[in-house]
């Protein structure tokens, strides 16, 4: 994240002049790429030497031929500068009419890559918004981590790499544990936000709160793949949560983060206008083309796997350090594993998830999160639970037959 260029592909394919076609051909089935920039090392931010594409490969039938006989060499090349802006770079890649150009530094070393498929599919979208920097201009950053010993010294690294937040990750965030790690972060890594959680409850809250958390993530059993609720009877409804924990972390000019539960542009809407400064969706963007993991079809449905932290699938791939099971006795799942559909390109997604949580503010009457939450203390805006019957009243009804496309 913190060496991302925001408009470039800044993790492009990179292999060295010595590796052979077969290497390629083996990047293209395991990350679907068809083209590499060569470095001397075959690592990012090293001399490149040239670039190699489909055309320069495809007819030839002996795959154990070097990449530094085939490629086309950086000399042959139209390459792109970092010294120069992402709408410059683009101009070269325009006129020069060629798919790819790599991006060098001023010592000729690769920093990333500019394709004519990102450049095309900017151009067919509306502009999207500023990226959020730090001060340094590198894109924020935060990572999660937990309340064990070994992870003071991953919240160390992390800090030494620069994140600006660090989030304690666990389903009860009010626990001892917690306490003594927002302690130690404090002591250790100060400059570092310190994002705490999980909470539903006022009480949980002032706990993390008095102890110096700067954020608070709130929800309880409400993600789409957890069992909490059901298991272990903890957790609460998640639009109450966000307004009770919201009220406290208001006296401490704490931001929360409202965290589950979001399926539609309107769950977004409320959790920004309960309390909430971010909604954090989960299961929303699984399934969408740069959600981690493969396609296949299940049933006719092309679909990718998505499974909760408290499954016993994720249990089993590493997180179960976590819980009762290292010593060979229980796992308690608090999470199920399965799968959504494909969503597509979360690049044509969240332009209309912003359209529709924009349009909720105006139909609010306030045009910022801030002035959201201004409303409901002075109470010009107010929430008020709706039955069963207004509630199926609401929705869509006396219809024979309908389609309901999200956009
Ligand atoms: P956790 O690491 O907080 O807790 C796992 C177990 O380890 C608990 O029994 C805890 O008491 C124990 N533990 C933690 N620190 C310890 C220490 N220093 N010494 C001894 N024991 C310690 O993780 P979790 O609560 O099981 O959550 C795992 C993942 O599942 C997280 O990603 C979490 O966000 C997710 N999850 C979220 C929810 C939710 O509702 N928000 C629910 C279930 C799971």
């Amino acid at each position: 994240m913190k060496s991302h260029n925001a408009g470039y592909v800044s993790n492009p394919a990179i292999l060295s002049p010595n590796s052979t076609i077969s290497d390629l051909d083996e990047l293209r089935s395991s990350r679907g790429f068809t083209s590499a920039c060569i470095t001397e090392s075959g690592l990012s931010r090293a001399p490149l030497l040239g670039l190699v594409t489909t055309r320069d490969v495809d007819l030839i039938r002996d795959r154990s031929t070097s990449l530094s006989e085939v490629m086309t060499a950086t000399s042959d090349l139209v390459v792109g500068f970092s010294t120069k802006s992402l709408k410059e770079n683009e101009s070269i890649l325009i006129e020069s009419k060629r798919g790819k150009l790599p991006i060098v530094d001023e010592n000729g070393c690769l920093i990333g890559l500019l394709t004519r498929v990102n450049v095309k599919e900017c151009l067919s979208r509306p502009p999207s918004g500023l990226p959020s920097l730090d001060t340094s201009g590198k894109l924020l950053c935060g990572a999660a981590v937990g309340t064990r010993d070994t992870d003071r010294i991953r919240a160390q690294s992390l800090a030494d790499t620069g994140v600006n937040a660090i989030i304690l990750d666990s389903s009860q965030g009010d626990s001892i544990y917690q306490l003594e790690m927002i302690k130690f972060l404090k002591n250790n890594v100060p400059s570092v936000d310190i994002i705490a959680g999980n909470v539903v409850t006022q009480h949980q809250a002032r706990r993390l709160l008095e102890a110096g958390a700067d954020g608070l993530r709130v929800g309880m059993g409400s993600g789409s793949i957890c069992t909490t609720q059901e298991v272990c009877a903890v957790g609460r409804g998640q639009a109450t949560a966000v307004y009770k924990v919201g009220q406290i972390a208001k006296q401490f000019d704490v931001p929360i983060i409202a965290d589950g539960g979001i399926q539609n542009s309107g769950h977004i809407v409320k959790a920004l206008t309960l309390g909430g400064s971010v909604a954090m969706c989960g299961s929303m963007f699984s399934g969408s083309t740069e959600a981690p993991g493969h396609y296949f079809y299940q049933d006719g449905v092309r679909v990718k796997k998505y499974r909760g932290m408290g499954s016993l699938d994720a249990m089993k791939k590493g997180s179960d350090s976590r819980y009762l099971s290292e010593t060979g006795h229980l796992k308690i799942a608090q999470g199920v594993s399965g799968t959504v559909r494909d969503k597509g390109s979360v690049r044509t997604m969240i332009p209309y998830l912003i359209h529709g949580v924009k349009q909720g503010f105006q139909d609010l009457g306030v045009d910022s999160v801030g002035k959201a939450h201004a409303a409901l203390s002075a109470g010009t805006m107010t929430m008020e639970v709706r039955s069963g019957a207004a509630q199926q009243e609401g929705g869509i009804h006396d219809m024979h037959s309908y389609s309901k496309v999200p956009w």
